[in-house]
């Protein structure tokens, strides 16, 4: 493995573990309080980082980016990533996401189990588990002074938030005594406040630059079930309290999350230095860190819009292999290596940029390069006979070739061979011949000769045309004794050597051939409207024949077509007997004249 580049996270890790920031601290097994921290063991992770999705839609490959970040940190610099479900929402959230998100984690290579513990066999973390504690939390700021229940209507409270030229004012609810509070928030726990007659606030400053400290709702009425803790609760906190509050009590060390949230930090510190001052939870205090989100081009990655995509039937699933989603690419054909090269390689910085999607493919390219089998399909076929083969090489013969599966195979490994046969008749790509040769066409017209690769070369007579004067089948001479790999096969020089699939064995296969979902490269941008920048060509289905070696492999298996790019067989619908093949990408450089 490479040696890593360093980036201001890394930086940010290696101070702290050099000057021994976490070295006091102890770990219960399970989240609880600062008591419960305090009695267990000295923490065998150095440090603790944290992926937390909400389970309202499937991972897409900005996820993607975050995943790699915390966990592959945590692996790097002897930790652990927690996956956490951020259920706060009472909002359904789906089981089903729930689990693609799991699944979706662990195919990307990453697992959450502690030091000591199996991989696999650790469940993940849930926020919902830790209402009682974000409850206590909330009550021991109304008693210290440092949280209201505010009756005003949601209008009055926009209205007197003030904005970015003039200060808020404080609300009349404002001056509540401790007492007071408690009784209004323990009457809003036990539902005898609509949904939006009261929030809790902190209680901070309405006067500050930061809006985020105007006052800042840290519970809401919400007469709702939850799909975790059922019907227990009808208040929920606010993301912005219960978020640290997660990091604390799972003692995250670094807190990243993307930029949107920044403005955020001061708060977030804010809930900690109180709690850890009143030995809710353990110090030190979990520490919220920044970076720039991914932005890939030609890509959304917005969960509602992508969801837009499925509910309305623009794409065929969340799985869809045009989808940017981490099942997407799965069935696109990506590798969990070649996507955490990926995040590896555009870094981390704080500074807002587009990565080109190119970028991400170049990452596939590099890793199948040199273990993806080659193989020859005809996407476009038009049959090739050989009107001299019988009298040549004898009635009906099949004549048995090979090429290696891999240019170069690994050291020490037995090359494999790819068998096939060539007879009297083959498909070959339409584009293969033209009947007036183009200036500078070194492929197949009347008179000239190519070699068919790793069979012979043979010499172009003509063509059969239909009544529309379509080409249906090309016409030509197969030349004896230039069998490739054999004495006399360089006896003919020929400027080009095309793939074909013999008609005798080839195998008719559909082939999913999938371009970018949309014709813009920003499609997400400025206030741009998605929908109408769908790429009408996104998806081309033909029928093409392909060698006999690629049409028996396992679901999932991938391969390089000879001039075409990367394939892989499908996921779910390529069987024995039925194959079907989803285009990944193109080779890198496009085939030659
Ligand atoms: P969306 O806006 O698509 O719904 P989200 O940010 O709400 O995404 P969450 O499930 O809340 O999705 O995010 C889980 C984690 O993934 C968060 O820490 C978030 O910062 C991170 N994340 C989401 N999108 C990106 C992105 N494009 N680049 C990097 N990290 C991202
Ligand atoms: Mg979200
Ligand atoms: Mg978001």
């Amino acid at each position: 493995e490479p040696v890593k580049p360093s980036n201001f996270l890394r930086q940010i890790i290696e101070a702290d573990l050099a000057r021994g920031a976490y070295a006091q601290r102890r770990w219960g097994g399970s989240p609880g309080d600062a008591a419960h921290h305090a009695a267990g063991e000295p923490d065998p992770a150095r440090i603790r980082t944290r992926f937390p999705p909400e389970p309202n839609g499937y991972l897409h490959i900005g996820h993607a980016k975050s995943i790699c970040l915390n966990f592959g940190l945590a692996r790097d610099y002897g930790g652990v990533c927690h996956l956490r479900f951020d259920d706060t929402n009472p909002e359904k959230e789906d089981q089903e996401y729930v689990d693609g998100i799991i699944d979706a984690v662990h195919w990307l290579g990453y697992d959450w189990a502690q030091p000591g513990e199996a991989p696999g066999s650790a469940a993940p973390y849930q926020a919902s588990d830790y209402f009682d504690f974000m409850y206590r939390a909330a009550e021991y700021l109304i008693v210290q002074g440092l949280a209201y229940v505010d009756e005003q209507s949601a209008e009055e409270m926009r209205a007197s938030r003030g904005d970015f030229t003039k200060p808020g004012t404080n609300s009349p609810f404002r001056d509540r005594t401790p007492a007071e509070n408690l009784e209004r928030f323990r009457a809003m726990r036990d539902g005898q406040l609509a949904d939006g007659a009261a929030v809790l606030r902190a209680k901070i400053d309405m006067a500050a630059a930061n809006i985020n400290l105007r006052d800042p709702a840290i519970y809401r009425v919400r007469h709702a079930e939850h799909h975790n803790t059922g019907d227990k609760w009808c208040i929920y906190p606010m993301y912005t309290f219960a978020h640290p509050i997660e990091d604390a009590l799972e003692q995250i060390t670094h807190s990243f999350c993307t930029l949107e949230f920044e403005d955020q930090r001061p708060f977030y510190d804010w809930v900690l230095e109180h709690l850890v001052a009143g030995g809710l939870v353990a110090a030190p205090a979990s520490r919220q860190y920044e970076f720039a989100r991914l932005n890939l081009t030609y890509v959304i990655t917005s969960k509602r819009k992508l969801k837009h995509l499925v509910d309305n039937g623009i794409v065929q699933g969340w799985d869809d292999p045009r989808m940017p989603t981490v099942v997407g690419l799965r069935r696109r054909g990506y590798t969990p290596h070649s996507l955490q090269t990926f995040c590896e390689r555009i870094g981390v910085t704080k500074d807002y940029s587009w990565i080109d999607y190119a970028t991400l493919e170049g990452c596939l390219r590099e890793d199948l390069e040199n273990q993806a089998h080659r193989g020859m399909a005809v996407l476009d076929p038009v049959k090739l006979v050989l009107e001299n083969w019988d009298d040549v090489m004898g009635a009906g013969h099949l004549e048995p070739c090979t090429l290696p599966a891999l240019p170069h195979p690994p050291e020490g490994e037995e090359p494999v061979l790819r068998h096939f046969t060539m007879g009297r008749e083959v498909w070959i790509e339409r584009e293969d011949f033209q009947e007036v040769p183009a200036k500078g066409y070194k492929r197949l017209f009347p008179g000239n000769k190519v070699r068919l690769k790793g069979g012979y070369v043979i010499e172009c007579t003509g063509c059969r045309k239909n009544d529309a004067g379509e080409v249906t089948e090309v016409l030509a001479q197969v030349v004896p004794d230039t069998k490739s790999g054999t004495p006399g096969a360089d006896s003919v020089k020929v400027k080009a050597a095309i793939t074909w699939v013999g008609v005798a064995d080839g195998v008719a296969a559909e082939v999913r051939l999938y371009d970018r979902l949309f014709t813009d490269a920003q499609p997400d941008a400025g206030g741009k409207d998605f929908l109408t920048l769908l790429n009408p060509d996104s998806l081309k289905v033909v029928t093409a024949f392909v060698e006999p070696s690629l049409a028996g492999a396992a679901p999932d298996t991938r391969f390089q077509f000879e001039r075409h790019g990367y394939f892989v067989t499908d996921r779910h619908d390529h069987a024995a007997g039925k194959p079907v093949f989803n285009k990944i990408t193109g080779l890198k450089d496009s085939w030659g004249k």
